[in-house]
């Protein structure tokens, strides 16, 4: 089957869902294309035990429909991920938008017709689509990172992927299970999973910072409160670095006296945001003496949860600085390592060998368990652009151009492949903040954006090399002048094997991105080449 449309959106997550809408709306013929069988995205994948968002659902929310706003009514501080697939589909529902989605149904290419200024989108159903404009909605966190320990395929027990996760509930009762990672997810699955299970086995390599969630049954007096505000704060927090708007102390970390900064941080451990801390002192991310400030705080806060002193001192963070890693929210994390049937295996003091039919093997010791769990990340920004054919101009492929580094113009474009908009693709704020405010930003940018270029008669838009070269080159500069100089981490590729070591969020903050989006659009899309 092949079909003409005007816009192709690929993804029906809350980036899809929202940039479906607003076409629509505008009176163009939109096509979206989902490989899930329903909308949700991120929320749809990953049904493991114990997920919950890190920023509070009141904020992890749409805000460009009042009405919707104030009818929907979050239960808890931060919601799990059932709730917020429920909000997902409500939205769909509400909206009338899976109408428009083609589900169970995977882009595997899109290839730019030069001569007419139009992708064809192809499908693993053998479909296809000719549309002017393709959106990119895949998502900077969709495409689950390759399993790359030897002998995986060995082990004859249950193998389990976070991202992957069984639609029935998994009983990990009488059984021994490991867990192979301690990012956000390797940590909700192991508070969960160190409940019932005979022994747990959590395999670190490197420990990720983590504060308790405080989460709690949202009152309705609170509910009615926020959504008075709404409106108003909603505006605020859309300019503000995070997209959340914290307040901060407006001074050094190094003014303030060891007492006083100390009672600072614990208002902040104890009652507010854990993403306060980022923007808590002036100069935490920029200045290394400031920034070592929380993790001293925190590392002690962390040696009062964990009774062992030996295994205390492994979980602290103490290859990187703070910050330059998300910080996970827990809810009884650390204190897991206090129970008799749970052992911290540290692979950086003993490294992991292989996995056998059996278990798995370090240098130090062989191991038997029943389940093994991976909460091993993702090929983030990328990997979803790995596993299609993008083809652009000259025949080049997305994928091979950016072996040597992802680039785009505000994370939306790249040079030569005209026409294809990527909401937070690389180099936009996307995962350094609250991702439902950037996905907004972004969708509601590329949207005005194809909505000017149809009133225009524009038929073709591409980013400058000179001005993605300028983009790409002052987020390095910003890099620089942060705590993010020296660091690794999947933020800069380094969590897959043979990706490019580049800074793939922007880090300028996502009020001054939004500034300067708002800029350039107002400056007739300036950076962007459009012809009739
Ligand atoms: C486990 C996990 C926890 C997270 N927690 C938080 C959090 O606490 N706070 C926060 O702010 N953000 C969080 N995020 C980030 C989260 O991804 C975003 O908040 C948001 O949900 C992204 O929405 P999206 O629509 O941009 O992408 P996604 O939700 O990832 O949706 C992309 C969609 O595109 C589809 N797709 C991809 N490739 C193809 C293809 N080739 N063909 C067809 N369809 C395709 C996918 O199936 C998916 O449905 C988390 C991410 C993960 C993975």
């Amino acid at each position: 089957m092949s079909k003409n449309v005007d816009v192709v959106v690929v993804g029906a997550g809350f980036a899809g869902l929202m940039a479906v809408h607003n076409l629509r709306k505008q009176g163009l013929n939109v096509q979206g294309l989902e490989k899930a069988p329903d909308v949700g995205g991120t929320w749809y994948w990953n049904r493991y035990p114990g997920l919950h968002c890190d920023v509070e659902s009141v904020e992890y929310s749409y805000s460009w429909d009042n009405d919707l706003q104030q009818e929907w009514n979050w239960t808890e501080r931060f919601a799990s991920q059932p709730e917020i697939l429920k909000y997902a589909q409500h939205v769909a529902d509400r909206f009338d938008i899976r109408g428009q989605f083609a589900f169970n149904t995977e882009v595997t290419g899109a290839v730019f017709n030069e001569a007419a200024d139009q992708w064809t989108v192809t499908t693993a159903n053998g479909d296809s689509y000719v549309a002017r404009w393709v959106v990119m909605a895949t998502g900077a966190l969709s495409s689950p990172k390759p399993i790359d320990v030897p002998g995986a395929e060995s082990f004859a027990g249950t193998t389990l992927s976070a991202s992957e996760w069984p639609t029935t509930p998994v009983d990990f009762s009488g059984k021994r299970v490991a867990v192979i990672g301690t990012g956000s997810t390797g940590i909700q699955l192991s508070t969960h999973i160190a409940k019932t299970a005979k022994e747990l086995f959590v395999l670190q390599r490197t420990p990720s910072w983590s504060v308790p969630a405080n989460n709690h049954p949202l009152s309705p007096d609170y509910l009615a409160e926020e959504k008075a505000t709404y409106p108003a704060e909603r505006e605020r927090k859309k300019h503000s670095m995070d997209g959340l708007g914290l307040p901060g102390a407006g001074k050094s970390a190094l003014e303030d006296s060891d007492a006083e900064r100390t009672a600072y941080f614990q208002n902040i451990y104890d009652n507010m945001s854990p993403f306060t801390f980022f923007g808590s002192y002036t100069d935490v991310l920029v200045v290394d003496e400031a920034n070592k400030t929380i993790s001293d705080f925190l590392g002690a806060k962390l040696r009062e949860r964990v009774k062992d002193p030996a295994t205390a001192e492994k979980l602290i963070p103490k290859s990187y600085p703070f910050g330059t890693r998300r910080t996970c929210l827990d809810s009884g994390y650390y204190e897991i390592y206090n129970q008799t049937n749970v052992h911290l295996v540290d692979l950086l003091e003993s490294p992991m060998k292989t996995i056998t039919p059996t278990g798995f093997s370090t240098e130090a010791a062989d191991y038997e368990v029943d389940v093994i769990v991976y909460a091993t990340g993702y090929d983030a920004f990328t990997g979803t652009f790995k596993n299609m054919d993008v083809i652009g101009e000259n025949s080049a492929n997305l994928r091979d151009v950016w072996s040597e580094g992802a680039k785009t113009y505000m994370g939306t474009m790249s040079v030569g492949f005209p026409n294809l908009f990527i909401v937070t693709g690389p180099q936009s704020p996307s995962v350094l903040s609250n991702v439902m405010v950037s996905i907004e930003q972004h969708v509601q940018w590329i949207t005005d954006c194809i909505a000017y270029l149809t009133a225009q008669g524009f038929v073709r838009m591409e980013a400058t090399q000179e001005a993605q070269d300028a983009w790409v080159a002052m987020n390095n500069e910003i890099r620089q002048i942060t705590v993010h100089r020296n660091s690794h981490s999947w933020y800069m590729g380094d969590n897959v094997a043979g990706k490019a070591h580049v800074v793939l969020p922007a880090l300028m903050g996502v009020g001054p991105f939004r500034a300067a989006c708002d800029e350039v659009a107002a400056d007739g899309y300036r950076g962007f080449a459009l012809a009739k």
